[in-house]
């Protein structure tokens, strides 16, 4: 009968011996998992989520450029309408060559980079540039319309309803060159003159954007318009060139940005948040970003 409790001590003192050194396995084997890679993940993904600060800004325009105090990003269509007193205050009188002798007026941004771009056409490439039609108001604008309206009999989309015109923000303007001087009409056949190509070249360096690119008419509602641009600022200029994109698209673009419901695409976002050779360690975890 001794050796019953024997029996059971040495059991108990196995089982004792067995409970005591599992840890220790399961402790090493998880070592052998790369614990540091499993830890960092989580670790990186929670602090992202509970960070209190706003996700760093990676658009690649600054913020300020986006907030657009200056009204230089304003858009007017046919859906987007300008108030009839909607005027920029700092409307000048623009200096460069013009194709009509009477007084033009531009916002004083987009009068000052007309004046380098016009400058350097010259001076670099001998081409030579002509405003034809910068600012006009709503009320001109509404009588252009009209006209139009008179004469033609219905809405043929070649003169923009009040409110609707870029003309109307003080950015837009029509320039044609010296090739297209007293043709009574501008079509897009501006686009294959010498100035024209310089234009589309180049005016983006300037601020400037084709308002109404080629092929783009069931965005912005017009046909190409390879002489109307559009003054938006250089970096903003750049980013819409680039890119492709119409005042219309950049507007929508701007404004998710602004109500913070912009979503970049995905490997941006992964390359932001989490470090590559991380995730690269483990399957299963590249789909995180
Ligand atoms: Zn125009």
């Amino acid at each position: 009968m001794r050796t019953v409790p024997v029996l059971l001590l040495l059991l108990f003192m196995c089982c004792s011996c067995a409970v005591a050194e599992a840890p220790t396995e399961n402790a090493e084997g998880t070592l052998t998992r790369s614990p540091d890679t499993r830890d960092l993940r989580p670790r990186a993904g929670i602090d992202a989520e509970q960070s209190e600060s706003p996700p760093a800004w990676t658009f690649p325009l600054s913020e300020e450029i986006i907030m657009d105090e200056a009204d230089y990003l304003v858009l007017a269509n046919v859906d987007s309408k300008l108030a009839s007193d909607y005027a920029p205050k700092d409307l000048i009188n623009i200096k460069v060559r013009k194709s009509v002798s009477e007084t033009m007026k531009m916002r004083k941004a987009a009068s000052d980079a007309l004046d380098m771009m016009f400058k350097d056409a010259l001076d670099e490439d001998n081409v030579k540039l002509y405003a034809h039609s910068c600012y006009r108001s709503y009320d001109t604008q509404k009588i252009m319309y009209a006209n139009r309206l008179a004469r033609v009999g219905y809405d043929d989309k070649l003169v923009q309803q009040a409110g609707a015109s870029d003309h109307q923000t003080g950015l837009g303007i029509d320039v044609i060159g010296a090739s297209w001087l007293g043709k009574e009409r501008l079509n897009d056949g501006i686009a294959d003159t010498k100035e024209g190509k310089w234009v589309l070249e180049h005016c983006a360096e300037y601020g400037f954007i084709i308002r109404y690119p080629k092929d783009m008419e069931h965005i912005t509602g017009i046909k190409y318009e390879p002489w109307h641009l559009r003054y938006v600022g250089v970096e903003a200029a750049a980013y819409i060139t680039d890119n492709g994109l119409t005042l219309e698209e950049f507007s929508i673009i701007r404004e998710n940005l602004l109500n913070g419901t912009y979503v970049e695409n995905e490997s941006e976002t992964t390359v932001i948040q989490i470090d590559p050779s991380v995730v690269l360690d483990d399957d299963g975890f590249e789909d995180l970003g």
